[in-house]
């Protein structure tokens, strides 16, 4: 077997490996299923064209293929934001109240679209972690793949370890109804929306390009910043959220959008950046391909951040950058994040 096709048979086999991430989980959770992390109702099936979005392709044996550049590709809608996380049981019980609802001003379901981006990506890296592992020690890994295996190895292994930390405080507010301990900013759109996501990062840089944590390997405790679309009753929003506990740098995030904005950036922009640097996301296929190709330049400036751990994510990324690039245009914004 070659050292791509070994590597891909590894990832499937970590993806297709079901568990359930919810807080009780244990001897009830015989069913898994394939639930979608940008809910497919609601916000997928405005932008699918033919069955398929656009999704960015940036495995780690494409980009040797592409010399390090990450690729769009066309992706089924009910593969897409899919992750065997959660089973049935407790996935319908659990998220009951956003999907079956449109989003409202409502602290649980913030909680639980927040909590859903976390179980989505804890079940990606720990996959990542798993995977990287055993492949390098393949045989036939080259050795100039294999630096850069070692190099995303720990990048996930590092990534995963403060993920799971979030994962408990969020199990913890959750499972006890702590609801009121979620902050959030709701921006409303009637508006069309050509990218959905659901994911989340480590503040490192504001809106402003300002240094807010280090994330090098002698950090202690990361804050965590989650961020999603969701449908509502007249439209759909984008919504940044966070648990109280990451307070001190998602406030700074918070700031330097008003503060940004104050200064005349559009928040059309800067939640484009933010989306675009998200790998969970999906793009409508016949908006990418409409764009100017210095737009989509821009565009893949954006996606790249973060998708090579050799290269430096540079400190302005969610400052400038994508400037006109959205179709979406914001109502009205509802901040749930005063303290
Ligand atoms: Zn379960």
């Amino acid at each position: 077997m070659s050292f791509t096709h070994a590597h891909q048979t590894a990832m499937a086999q970590q993806r297709n490996r079901g568990r359930c991430l919810h807080y009780e989980n244990g001897g009830r959770c015989d069913a898994i299923i394939s639930a979608h992390s940008i809910q497919k109702g609601g916000q997928l099936n405005l932008i699918v064209e033919q069955g398929h979005v656009y999704q960015l392709s940036a495995d780690l044996t494409m980009l040797k293929s592409t010399g390090g550049k990450p690729q769009l590709k066309k992706v089924g809608i009910n593969k897409v934001s899919t992750f065997r996380g959660m089973c049935k049981h407790h996935d319908n019980r659990l998220f009951a109240p956003i999907d079956d609802r449109p989003l409202a001003f409502d602290h649980e379901q913030i909680a639980l679209y927040a909590y859903r981006s976390i179980c989505r990506e804890y079940f990606v890296k720990e996959n990542a972690a798993r995977s990287l592992a055993a492949m390098i020690d393949h045989p036939d890994v080259p050795q100039a793949n294999r630096q850069l295996l070692v190099d995303s190895a720990q990048g996930q292994a590092f990534g995963f370890q403060h993920l799971h930390r979030h994962k408990l405080i969020y199990d913890a507010a959750i499972s006890e109804g702590n609801f009121a301990e979620f902050r959030f900013i709701v921006f409303r759109s009637s508006s069309p929306c050509s990218v959905q996501d659901s994911g989340l990062l480590f503040p490192d840089y504001d809106f402003l390009g300002r240094k807010l944590q280090d994330l090098g390997p002698e950090t202690k405790a990361l804050d965590l910043l989650t961020f999603f679309t969701a449908p509502t009753q007249d439209g759909w929003a984008y919504v940044l959220a966070w648990h109280e506990s990451s307070d001190q740098s998602c406030q700074w995030v918070r700031e330097s959008m008003q503060e940004g904005f104050n200064r005349g950036a559009k928040l059309e922009d800067m939640l484009m950046r933010l989306s675009l640097a998200c790998e969970n996301h999906a793009i409508r296929i016949s908006w990418w391909d409409g764009l100017l190709p210095s737009a989509q330049g821009a565009g893949f400036a954006a996606l790249s951040v973060g998708t090579d751990p050799r290269v430096v994510t540079p400190p302005d990324y969610l400052a400038h950058g994508c400037e006109g690039l959205a179709d979406w245009t914001f109502d009205y914004v509802q901040d749930g994040a005063a303290i």
